[in-house]
């Protein structure tokens, strides 16, 4: 059986912030075309604080989901924008139900998953089809609830990951009804919104690992 440790995730986080310094001209672009233009600066300041902690962070928090909620609680801190709150939730409960865990099964990995999205649709409150970040999120937790044991970890995550990634194409004939993107109204078609973009390739940080 498919276990992850504390280090899993440590590594994650740290593959993360280096995905984002990668990505950050693209989704800055996408923001630009839909928003303020400022989306992947945004998650760079936030992860850049991320990977500047992590060895402190590592060894201080007893568990993942310590380790998890302090990562998500810099996310929350330090980034400006809408995202840092959306993304900051997300860490900070994905542990939840893991509490004074140093490693996880893979189907409590697929929970805390479940959890972490669950927190964005709370923070949020957006609904599939307004042009967020949950057009990705949302249909890829459907996928995560499916998950039977004899399955094939690996290729279910892909499976959850292709899901996501068309989730974030579906934005693009949309017109927005949260955030920035709002004002545009019809103006929004045509271009797909910057956080659906970056949340299946952040969520997909955790796919390659998985494999490592
Ligand atoms: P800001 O819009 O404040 O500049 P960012 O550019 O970093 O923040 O993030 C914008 C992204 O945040 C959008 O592309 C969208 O995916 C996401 N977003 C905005 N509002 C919401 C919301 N209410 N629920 C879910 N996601 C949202
Ligand atoms: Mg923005
Ligand atoms: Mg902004």
């Amino acid at each position: 059986q498919l276990y992850l440790d504390k280090a899993f995730f440590k590594q994650s986080l740290l593959d993360m912030a280096k995905l984002t310094e990668e990505q950050r001209d693209y989704w800055t672009s996408l923001d630009s075309d839909i928003g303020d233009g400022d989306h992947g600066v945004n998650l760079s300041i936030g992860f850049r604080g991320i990977s500047a902690q992590m060895n402190d962070l590592y060894e201080e928090t007893e568990d993942i989901h310590s380790l998890l909620k302090k990562s998500g609680m810099i996310l929350l801190s330090k980034v400006g924008g809408a995202s840092g709150p959306l993304y900051g939730s997300f860490f900070m409960k994905m542990g939840e139900d893991v509490t004074g865990k140093n490693q996880v099964s893979y189907s409590e990995f697929l929970g805390m998953i479940k959890n972490g999205i669950a927190a964005v649709q709370h923070r949020g409150k957006a609904q599939v089809g307004d042009k967020t970040m949950i057009d990705a999120f949302l249909p890829g937790l459907e996928v995560l609830e499916t998950y039977q044991v004899e399955e094939d970890p690996y290729q279910f995550f892909e499976k959850f990951i292709e899901v996501m990634k068309k989730g974030a194409e579906s934005t693009i004939p949309l017109v927005a009804n949260k955030g920035r993107a709002m004002r545009l109204g019809e103006r929004a078609i045509g271009h797909k919104d910057p956080g659906s973009e970056s949340s299946w390739m952040l969520m997909d940080i955790f796919n390659k690992n998985l494999k490592v």
